[in-house]
């Protein structure tokens, strides 16, 4: 991995490093200046996940065909038999290869794009794919529409999932409504700057990271889980190495993700690295299908209501923003306009659209609520993974 970062980015090598650990940690702050450099026979994505503000990623063709031949890899021996897929996964460097993988591997494919809810629904009633390949917040309302529609889909054998965190309990809803098994939904994990990091395992329940990734935990100088998804003994900021990616530097590129029980395992006769369970995101980043960007946010509040604070939730991927004050005119059309394509979405059925919620004694809110009150002006306010209970907003009678 050092002769790597030596050979491909020497940028990154201080004089005297003579192995990984002489080299920094690749946050935010060291990270930015590698975002949108021209790069020969690419094409850009977007990312807002582990950067902030979003910003332009290169791939070359060659990382597209590693990228792609790699999935191919992962899902063959598991879709064998499989005749049929079906694709909601909305944009994206992962939306943009899937249905190229999934017709590799010789399944006739159905890939929904931006469409409507009601109009997915009724695809995969008529298409009755064995196979589904959705996001966790796409594949959540697709389930919860088909259930107000009085129907269950008995084609669906095989699930896979990609794009935000699949909470527990969103697996086990899946699992039940399409009467599958664990060993039957692969989550897949993996960011826009890194590719495909980690998938579920069927056979010891663990996540697999890919080959060609060395995995590290980001010391809690550069990133720390705490405030965001609480002090669990085992949980790690993952930061990971790649020898594949040519175009990016992923040379300890800290992924913002915490995940438990970051170790090595024998699995399947191999040794391989491996967690338990990615439990969120920390460092005020949202990564709601890469779509909504607290940054973004922040200079929007600012801008409307200068010095005021706000706290975002963003509990199983639901999204609701506090503000403090009175909410300003037009205030909502233009989070709209700030998020284009999250509003399309949600327009869509797709996702849910952010609540808004207004509140006259912030302090009194936060303390209902048990949280400290996030300081005046900070550019971006904490993420919080609680969801937030209706009593927190009653303010009190006078
Ligand atoms: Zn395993």
């Amino acid at each position: 991995m050092f002769r790597y970062a030596c050979d491909r980015f020497p940028a990154l090598v201080p004089v005297g490093a003579a192995g990984l650990d002489d080299l920094a940690f690749l946050d935010h702050e060291r990270a930015r200046r590698w975002y949108g450099r021209p790069v020969e026979r690419s094409h850009w994505f977007s990312s807002t996940g582990t950067s902030g503000y979003p910003k332009p990623i290169a791939w070359t063709a060659e990382e597209d065909a590693w990228y792609v031949g790699e999935k191919q890899e992962l899902f063959a021996p598991w879709l064998d038999g499989c005749g049929r897929a079906f694709i909601s996964l909305a944009i994206g460097h992962n939306a943009s290869t899937a249905r190229q993988v999934m017709e590799n591997l010789g399944l006739e494919t159905d890939d929904a794009g931006l469409s409507a809810l009601e109009d997915q629904c009724a695809a995969i009633l008529a298409v009755a794919p064995e196979v589904l390949y959705c996001s966790p917040s796409i594949l959540a309302n697709l389930i919860a529409a088909l259930e107000r529609l009085g129907q269950r889909p008995t084609s669906v054998r095989r699930i896979i999932t990609n794009g935000e965190v699949l909470y527990p309990s969103a697996r086990a809803r899946a699992q039940r409504f399409f009467g599958i098994g664990q060993a039957d939904l692969m989550d897949t994990y993996g960011s826009t700057e890194i590719g495909t990091i980690a998938h579920s395992c069927g056979s010891c329940g663990r996540f697999h990271l890919l080959g060609g990734l060395y995995p590290e935990a980001a010391p809690a100088a550069v990133a720390s889980s705490e405030a965001q998804v609480g002090g669990a003994l085992d949980a790690v900021v993952l930061a990971v190495s790649s020898v594949k990616r040519t175009s990016f530097p992923v040379i300890r590129f800290v992924t913002y993700d915490v995940v438990r029980g970051l170790r090595r395992s024998l699995c399947g006769g191999a040794q391989r690295f491996t967690f338990n369970q990615i439990l969120g995101r920390c460092d005020d980043v949202l990564n709601y299908g890469e779509l909504f960007s607290t940054y973004d946010l922040g200079d929007l509040i600012g801008s409307r209501l200068p010095g005021t604070r706000w706290l975002v939730f963003n509990p199983d991927n639901d999204l609701t923003i506090v503000i403090e004050g009175t909410e300003p005119d037009g205030f909502r059309e233009e989070l709209r306009r700030r998020f284009p394509l999250h509003s399309r979405m949600s327009d869509l059925g797709l996702l849910d659209p952010p609540r808004l919620q207004f509140v006259g004694d912030f302090d009194a809110f936060a303390a209902r609520a048990g949280l400290p009150t996030p300081r005046r002006g900070k550019a971006a306010s904490g993420v919080r993974r609680l969801a937030p209970q209706p009593w927190w907003f009653e303010e009190p009678a006078r």
